[in-house]
């Protein structure tokens, strides 16, 4: 990869992406920093005037994903590393969700997130380099209750990553899944959406609700330290499929890891012995 990259990052008004886009103009990068609300990112880009391009990007809009990409490659004629961020949170209990938030939730992170992917991908082919960085989070990889619509958006983006990393290497293209934990950002804050309450949710997803609103502020992640440990996945010669962030996040994925091969390895001649009996047929 080129030693003065650009960064393309969606959702960079606040959070992980302001700090990505912080952390890519510290390094001497360019940065193509996009926002629903332009205004938004005014000051981050004044940072490095000439080293940052600010583009509108709310990723449900038809046709805003092609247009941020076409003005990149005008600007900067390459874009090397492609941050997909942009994201809010939702807590609620399934039956306390409704559809049209469903669809919202998936419409943001995974068809958002697919549009992006799929607007910049000519680009990083016949560069024939870059990479996809993906921000799930480890809801993406477990869940718990309350948290179905985020975790359901946020799997189905990585089952998408999992296979574009197949199809991208071949193209000397890097696919990274980023599974934080806690950070301090606004997700807890304005970027969190509580759903209307049953009372039969209450000892289930209450303690969800809780957990929700008091982690705003006081999360131990720092954003800043995320980016730079994203940056360094993507220098290896081996980067993973997916990075943990946070000691909360290795815990919780890890104890998902195991209960899951535990549960494989209980039930593996239950599942073994489903084929046909070739023998008797
Ligand atoms: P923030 O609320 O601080 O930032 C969210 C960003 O996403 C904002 O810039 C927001 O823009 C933007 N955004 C939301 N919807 C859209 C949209 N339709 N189009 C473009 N931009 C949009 O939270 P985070 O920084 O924490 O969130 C960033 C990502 O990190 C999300 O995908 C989240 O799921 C993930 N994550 C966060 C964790 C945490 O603990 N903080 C843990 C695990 C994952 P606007 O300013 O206009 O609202």
């Amino acid at each position: 990869m080129a030693t003065s990259q650009v960064w393309f990052i969606t959702g960079a008004s606040s959070g992980f992406g302001e700090a990505f886009a912080r952390y890519a103009l510290t390094q001497g990068h360019r940065v193509v920093a996009t926002a629903r609300d332009t205004g938004k990112i005014a000051a981050l880009a004044a940072l490095a005037p000439e080293r940052a391009l600010v583009q509108p990007l709310d990723v449900t809009r038809d046709g805003d994903a092609e247009a941020a990409v076409a003005a990149a490659v005008a600007r900067f004629g390459r874009i090397d590393v492609l941050v997909n961020n942009a994201g809010y949170g939702i807590v609620g209990a399934v039956e306390e969700t409704p559809v049209a938030e469903l669809r919202a939730q998936m419409e943001t992170h995974f068809f958002g997130a697919a549009a992006v992917i799929r607007a910049a991908l000519p680009q990083l082919r016949s560069q024939r380099a870059g990479a996809i960085v993906n921000i799930s989070s480890m809801g993406g990889q477990l869940s718990f209750a309350g948290f179905g619509a985020y975790s359901a958006s946020k799997f189905a983006l990585e089952g998408l990553s999992e296979a574009l990393a197949a199809e991208v290497a071949p193209f000397g293209i890097k696919v990274l899944i980023v599974e934080p934990g806690a950070f301090r950002t606004n997700l807890a804050g304005a970027s969190m959406k509580h759903m209307p309450e049953l009372d039969a949710y209450r000892d289930t997803v209450g303690a969800t609700r809780t957990f929700a609103h008091a982690m705003h502020a006081t999360q131990a992640g720092d954003p800043a330290k995320a980016a730079a440990a994203v940056d360094r996945a993507l220098r290896a010669a081996q980067t993973p499929l997916r990075l943990q962030l946070g000691q909360d996040a290795l815990d919780a994925v890890r104890g998902h890891a195991e209960q899951l091969l535990c549960d494989l390895a209980a039930w593996t001649p239950v599942g073994a012995a489903t084929a046909f009996d070739e023998a008797a047929a």
